[in-house]
């Protein structure tokens, strides 16, 4: 039976992982990406639930050779409470690490396994047209697979990550989040970490950041309401560099630290597509949908659309495709929900619930769950889990009746 040919536009996470997989297979796998590359790509902490795919790829140990170990992850709620989580107190399965990486390196990691499995490069940003329900390639575009597409292929991916061409062409509707935030971010030397290793999340009185170590230098971001920004200047250079120097928490950790790069800027991430699946398509990665940086999900969701898509390609029906749909719709629904709790402050007042009670009788019961579970958000675990899931639900309306969340409201 002759294998179908599938176009993958995009080698990020999702696109490479897919064409890996595939290309192992047998399928005639065509990946479209650009050499040119922006100065950083966004995305530099992994999770845990990242290791198993790395495994089951084969690049664990490159993926080391380059990256930061990372045992965990420490939250600053403020200069008393900083709170950190170590992955093997999660006690699942997953393993009690993951890594902190140079994206650039990363993602050609991946690339590269797709290529040694036999997927062809197409260097070429692939350009895409509507004909009725389906979605072909440009002419230019076919001619540029260098005779791979000689017949148009049986399948096309969209993994342009936030480019979301096919959502952009098929007009698809989409659901947004709540926040509209702004995130500026760089890389820095000399910036002070706490907990070697960890990502660090710091809750500002405006908004939050992060800090990720990274071979000889830390990545910095903020996440801001862009109106209040706007007090820091008028280019992300200016907004980055003064909101730093006049925060509380980053400003004093990055006190002797020089900007290594320029400043990039995001701003409108929170959406999810509502069809991920149609006629002769597919969706995966940020190019179905992304729902925020907090925890460091969107690798992981990338490379696991990426594998879930192989399965449904693999069986070849239209139910297996409906339900890859409805399953990575679900997970980043739920990831939103967990997400929500950071922003609204239930997330740690739940956490702070588990502290006070833990000097009485039920809370020296509770506290270790908390802990566990909470440990769970930042492994990536916390969703797959039905009694995790269902576990932080109720915890979180219980957390409501020992301390109001209005304190640790992200504002
Ligand atoms: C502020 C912020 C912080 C984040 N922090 C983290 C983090 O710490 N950890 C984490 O795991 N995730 C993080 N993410 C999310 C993460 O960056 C993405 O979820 C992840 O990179 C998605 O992978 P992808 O393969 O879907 O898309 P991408 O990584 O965006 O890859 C898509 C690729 O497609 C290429 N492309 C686009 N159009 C075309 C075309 N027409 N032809 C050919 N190629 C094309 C692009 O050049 C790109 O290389 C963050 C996101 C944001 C916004």
């Amino acid at each position: 039976m002759k294998q179908k040919s599938i176009a993958i536009i995009g080698g990020g996470p999702a696109g490479a992982t897919l064409g890996a997989l595939l290309a192992k297979d047998g399928f005639k796998v065509g990946i479209y990406h650009t050499a040119k590359r922006p100065e950083l790509i966004i995305g530099e902490s992994l999770l845990p639930a990242v290791v198993p795919i790395l495994r089951e790829l084969g690049i664990e140990d490159e993926v080391r050779s380059f990256s930061i170990h990372k045992p965990g992850a420490t939250v600053w709620l403020s200069p008393d409470e900083i709170v950190p989580f170590e992955f093997g107190w999660a006690k699942g399965e997953l393993p009690n690490y993951a890594y902190n990486t140079p994206r650039k390196e990363f993602d050609e990691a991946i690339l590269n396994v797709a290529i040694r499995n036999g997927a062809k490069l197409v260097p070429h940003s692939a350009k895409l047209r509507q004909e009725g329900n389906s979605v072909c390639l440009e002419n230019e575009s076919i001619a540029a697979s260098d005779g791979l597409f000689d017949t148009p292929p049986d399948l096309i991916v969209d993994a342009t990550g936030r480019s979301r061409q096919i959502a952009k062409l098929l007009s698809i509707p989409t659901k947004k989040g709540k926040r509209k935030d702004t995130a500026l971010f760089a890389h820095l030397d000399s910036v002070v970490m706490t907990s070697p290793g960890h990502i660090h999340v710091d809750r500002y009185e405006k908004g939050w950041g992060w800090r990720i170590p990274l071979p000889g230098r830390v990545s910095v971001g903020i996440v801001v309401d862009p109106v209040h920004l706007k007090n820091y200047g008028d280019r992300a250079e200016e907004q980055f560099d003064n909101f730093i120097k006049d925060n509380t928490c980053i400003g004093s950790y990055a006190k002797d630290s020089r900007r290594l790069t320029s400043v990039i800027k995001y701003s409108n991430y929170q959406l999810i597509s509502q069809k991920m699946v149609g006629e002769n398509w597919a969706c995966i990665g940020d190019a179905a949908g992304f729902v925020d940086p907090v925890f460091s999900t969107g690798a992981y969701l990338a490379m696991k659309s990426g594998q879930m898509l192989y399965k449904a390609i693999k069986s070849d029906t239209k139910e297996a495709f409906e339900a890859y749909e409805k399953k990575f719709h679900w997970e980043l629904t739920l990831w939103q929900k967990v997400i929500n709790t950071w922003y609204n402050g239930r997330l740690f007042s739940l956490y702070r619930a588990g502290q006070t009670m833990r000097n009485n009788f039920i809370g020296r019961g509770i506290e270790p769950h908390i802990e566990k579970h909470l440990s769970r958000i930042f492994t990536g675990e916390a969703v797959n889990g039905i009694y995790s899931r269902g576990l932080l639900e109720f915890m979180s309306k219980f957390a409501l009746l020992v301390r109001s969340p209005k304190d640790l409201k992200i504002n």
